[in-house]
């Protein structure tokens, strides 16, 4: 499939491209959750668990979104 999509903004070219969008909530909870995640490494058997925790807590609050972005004036809408 071949899309030729056109900017309608400025009529440039439009491909295909990932958005990283950031939740603040989510992050906040995220540094909670990886605050327990340290708690737990520091109970010996807690690692486990903990560092799993924690290294997941990084990626929260983070969501991949598929855009479809302009080359040349940068708007972009999401691909559904
Ligand atoms: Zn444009």
């Amino acid at each position: 499939m071949s899309e030729e999509l056109k900017c309608s903004q400025c009529g440039g070219q439009m491909v295909p491209k990932k958005k990283t969008e950031r939740n603040m909530g989510v992050q906040v909870a995220g540094v909670l959750v990886f605050m327990l995640g340290l708690i737990l490494c520091f109970t010996g058997l807690g690692a486990f668990f903990g560092v799993p925790l924690m290294i997941g807590a990084c990626f929260m609050g983070y969501k991949k979104k598929k855009i479809m972005a302009c080359t040349s004036c940068g708007y972009f809408f999401e691909r559904v």
